[in-house]
């Protein structure tokens, strides 16, 4: 099976990580600050904060500005962590719907803001580059400049990425990016926050090892935190992989623009990547399609017949709004755009291990299967 996206370990991976395991250090040590320097130099913020997933480095950006009974935007169409993280930090999610580029759509929210019972309450906007491809920055920022509200970028899938010739991790009050194993370089499990603020960052090293701060021999605890921490091994992996991040997304890139050709005007479906705009760079962590309405039905059937024959599809994502959690939650929420997406979309493999044979295998494949489905 060919998965959508996969990890890429080669042997300077191996060897770096075997090193650490031969270290003084295997929690605690250098690399950590070494890895989170090189990423401060890599992304151009002040910044970097690594742990132990995105999930933590949600909850702890969450919690450090202080939205713990409060009110977020934020988009339906995520990996529920988004969205859970402000449950678990009692904050409320209010779902904006989204544009054809599967991202928070600007244009709605205004509307969003002033419909909210509560607006006084909503204290940030938390966005998600949808498969690597940035959310339109200028605009989201300005609405959140508008209303005084922190502008949190979930870009979990976007690490590489770029907006207007800057990186993804420099835009933002706060940018957090997953280090999974399949997202664009990985540390096995692994997050980041990064920032330009030097108070927030404080917070966030508090909060990521027990609240405890260290004065030699005088240690103070003034509110609690987790244990969060990105160990040796993982940042040796990380020092590793870092370095490969700008080949890993050329050679995603050039897959992408592959499929693009094979994939103009057929009259099934519309590829996102497409109609990716000149001023963004993605990392296209996702090669994402559009099914024409008509196929909508048969979509099931289509994503087992791929399957079928070894190519690894998925669907991202579900939106967070119908689950279950959600709905008892929040009640029944209507969000036509986020719902035709789900309808519409799937996700065909794309990674730095792949081969263009393997495109126009996954290509020829999906285009005859659609043929036959439509007839
Ligand atoms: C993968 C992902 C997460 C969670 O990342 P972990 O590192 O696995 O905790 C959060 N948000 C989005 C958008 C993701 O894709």
């Amino acid at each position: 099976m060919n998965p959508y996206s996969t990890q890429c370990i080669d042997q300077d991976d191996i060897d770096s990580v075997v090193r650490a395991l031969q270290g003084a250090h295997l929690a605690q040590g250098p690399l950590l600050e070494a890895f989170e320097n090189a990423l401060a130099a890599y992304l151009g913020v002040k910044h970097v904060i690594a742990c132990n997933s995105a999930t933590s480095a949600l909850l702890m950006t969450y919690q450090a500005l202080g939205l713990a009974e409060q009110i977020a935007i934020t988009t339906p169409i995520s990996f529920v962590a988004t969205a859970n993280m402000l449950l678990a930090c009692q904050a409320t999610p209010l779902f904006c719907d989204i544009g054809a580029d599967g991202n928070l759509d600007p244009a709605r929210l205004e509307e969003v803001y002033h419909t909210c019972a509560h607006p006084q309450r909503i204290k940030a906007l938390v966005s998600v580059d949808y498969g690597g491809r940035s959310v339109e920055v200028e605009a989201l920022r300005a609405f959140c400049t508008r209303h005084q509200l922190y502008f949190i970028s979930d870009s979990s899938h976007a690490l590489g990425g770029s907006y207007r010739g800057q990186k993804i991790g420099a835009l933002a009050d706060a940018t957090i990016f997953s280090l999974h194993a399949i997202k664009p370089i990985t540390t096995a499990e692994g997050g980041l926050i990064a920032t330009h603020s030097t108070e927030l960052y404080h917070q966030l090293k508090l909060l990521r090892a027990h609240g405890v701060e260290n004065q030699g021999f005088h240690v103070e605890v003034s509110g609690y935190g987790y244990n969060f921490r990105m160990n040796e091994l993982q940042a040796a992996l990380g020092l590793s992989q870092l370095p490969k991040l700008d080949r890993f997304i050329a050679v995603r890139e050039e897959i992408a623009c592959f499929y693009d050709r094979l994939f103009t005007d057929n009259p099934y479906f519309t590829p996102l990547h497409a109609s990716l705009p000149a001023h963004i760079t993605s990392s296209n962590h996702l090669y994402a399609i559009l099914l024409n309405s008509n196929l909508w039905e048969k979509k099931n059937a289509l994503l087992q017949a791929l399957l079928d024959a070894q190519i690894g599809v998925q669907v991202h994502y579900k939106p967070i709004h119908t689950f279950k959690l959600y709905q008892e939650r929040l009640g029944l929420l209507h969000l036509p755009k986020a719902q035709d997406f789900y309808q519409a979309t799937l996700s065909l493999p794309c990674h730095q291990k792949m081969t263009l044979a393997l495109a126009q295998y996954s290509a020829d494949t999906l285009l005859a299967l659609c043929a036959q489905l439509s007839g």
